[in-house]
């Protein structure tokens, strides 16, 4: 799939657009008076694969904590402001690698210049954030909301070029899927500053998946979007792994192993939920990188066929199963050694 191609902006050390890989994006959801849980949160999100780390910065003691935080994760941060641009300022002055401003909220163009001058001084980047809750109107339907959040970013774009500040990405975030891509498609069409791809307020678990995996997904895979975050009205980490498995199953970037296994029907006669949930489970902590694929299959008579996209599976039997590689089945083995057998081939190969 060919990217867009756009400036490259940095977030500290990080770079994005401009043929850079996709980015994953973390935000912080621990309270900031709970400083030690904050550090926590942080370090958990970097060990999952975050690559940039957003925190909400309200008043001038959360601005502070940057200090902490950057002593114990190695990763850039940066500050989400809304409403005081002097936030933005001190976020600023504090060392932020970067900085968000949502044009609904911060609009008077001084604050915004004067934001932009500062930033530009310290040398670090601004998002651009439009998030369709900050409209005090309701539209009609998605394309309407989408042309409101282009028109609102662009008039931003061209108060920060007035002061000829161009280290910016922006966002158009919809809680709706339809408005998100729209938003985002129109815009790439007329700009090249790197997009950070979300769908904001996007619901629970399941809902979240779905509505983040078909709106980033989507975009993504039209060529859209330089770093993303996905929300869920669920803890922090769930929103690296949806991102990471995203980007993944679009071919963009490469984590590991990933494993697939059947729905099942009836030929299936052993518990593949449980067998699936235990063997995923050994392999992340067998921390193997490859991106190899797994397959688990319910049943000998399809399952090495219906896998034959797998490097290497297992397709169990009553008592049994078959271990197959490309395809090909390499042995049989009793039930109970197939997660050991399939770890010790991933980790050394098959003799
Ligand atoms: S692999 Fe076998 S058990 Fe699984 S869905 Fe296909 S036919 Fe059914």
């Amino acid at each position: 799939m060919n990217r867009a191609k756009t400036r490259v902006v940095r977030i500290g050390k990080l770079k994005l657009g401009g043929g850079n890989p996709v980015r994953i994006k973390a935000m912080l959801k621990t309270p900031t008076r709970e400083v030690k849980k904050l550090i926590k949160e942080a370090c958990q999100l970097k060990q999952e694969g975050a690559e940039a780390i957003r925190l909400a910065v309200r008043e001038e003691k959360d601005a502070r904590i940057l200090s902490l935080l950057k002593k114990e994760v190695d990763l850039p941060f940066v500050a989400d402001v809304h409403f005081h641009y002097q936030c933005a300022l001190l976020a600023i002055e504090q060392g932020f690698d970067a900085i968000r401003l949502n044009p609904l909220n911060i609009y008077k163009k001084n604050q915004v210049k004067e934001v932009a001058r500062k930033a530009k001084a310290y040398g670090i980047s601004m998002r651009v954030g439009v998030n369709s809750g900050g409209f005090k109107r309701k539209f009609n339907n998605p394309l309407a909301q989408a042309k409101a959040m282009v028109s609102a970013c662009a008039g931003y774009l061209k108060v920060l070029e007035a002061v000829e500040f161009f280290d910016i990405m922006v966002s158009l975030k919809g809680s709706d899927v339809m408005s998100t891509i729209w938003a985002n498609r129109l815009f790439a069409q007329k700009f090249n500053y790197p997009l950070h791809l979300g769908v904001t307020a996007s619901g629970p678990f399941l809902e979240g998946t779905v509505k983040s995996s078909i709106g980033l997904g989507s975009l993504l895979q039209e060529g859209i979007g330089d770093i993303i975050r996905v929300s869920l009205t669920a803890a922090s980490f769930w929103e690296i792994r949806l991102a990471k498995e995203i980007l993944q199953a679009l071919g963009l970037r490469a984590f590991g192993p990933q494993i697939i296994s059947c729905p099942t029907c009836s030929r299936c006669e052993v518990n593949l939920i449980d067998i699936v949930d235990k063997f995923k489970k050994e392999l992340q902590n067998s921390n193997v990188k490859q991106p190899l694929t797994i397959a688990l299959m319910g049943c000998v008579v399809n399952g090495p066929g219906e896998a034959s996209q797998a490097d290497i599976g297992a397709a169990f039997g009553k008592t049994r199963a078959a271990i197959f590689k490309d395809g090909k089945i390499l042995k049989q083995t009793s039930q109970n050694k197939v997660i050991e057998e399939l770890l010790k081939g991933v980790k050394h190969g098959f003799k």
